[in-house]
């Protein structure tokens, strides 16, 4: 996460008139704000999920090699093609920016991760409560990136980076719909061959 503090003080200019002494952004007047702060907290959001982002396409194999049933490994799998499509769209974005392709540890994302490497441990190899973990899991990482994405558009939509808001928008909605494919799944399948089992 971001460290705020090194943010606040840029986002002060100086009051010149009528003792206004609130915060003020420095707006251009167009496209969008051009606050240098909130454009350094942007640029640190991007590392961070780049960082998620990469760290998905080293752990999502291990997922799929551990699912229990085919359609979810099979839908794991076409969703590492899209996270790996993700990076190289954070990394336009990067592009645009004129900024080095960087990652920052995601503490999240590091926590999600590992909470699915626990269930693993827990459940037993080929059954269906295994999947039902592996599910949670990944749409807890889906619910993560569902948030990231959503914020980091808004923060694009104000600093006027409409290009930005095109790429992210498109992953945002991959990240929707992986999530609604594994509630299908879970509804639909697994979790009633879990209450078997
Ligand atoms: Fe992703
Ligand atoms: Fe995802």
């Amino acid at each position: 996460m971001v460290k705020t503090d090194k943010f606040k003080s840029k986002t002060q200019t100086p009051s010149l008139t009528n003792g206004d002494t609130k915060k003020k952004l420095t707006v251009s007047s167009d496209p969008g704000t051009t606050d240098p702060a909130l454009m350094e907290f942007f640029k640190g959001e991007l590392k961070d999920i780049y960082w998620a982002e990469n760290h998905l396409v080293e752990v999502l194999p291990k997922m799929i090699e551990a699912a229990t049933t085919d359609t979810l490994a099979k839908a794991i799998s076409s969703h590492l093609k899209e996270t790996l499509e993700h990076v190289s769209r954070i990394e336009r974005v990067f592009d645009l920016l004129g900024e080095k392709h960087q990652a920052k540890k995601c503490d999240a994302m590091e926590g999600i991760t590992k909470e699915g490497d626990g269930i693993l441990e827990e459940t037993e190899a080929g059954s269906s409560t295994r999947d039902v973990g592996i599910i949670m899991a990944s749409q807890k990482v889906e619910h993560y990136e569902i948030a990231t994405y959503g914020g980091l558009i808004q923060l694009a939509n104000v600093l006027g980076l409409s290009e930005a808001v095109d790429l992210l928008s498109q992953t945002l909605l991959e990240e929707k719909r992986s999530d609604e494919n594994l509630t299908a799944i879970s509804v639909n399948d697994i979790n009633y061959r879990a209450s078997a089992e």
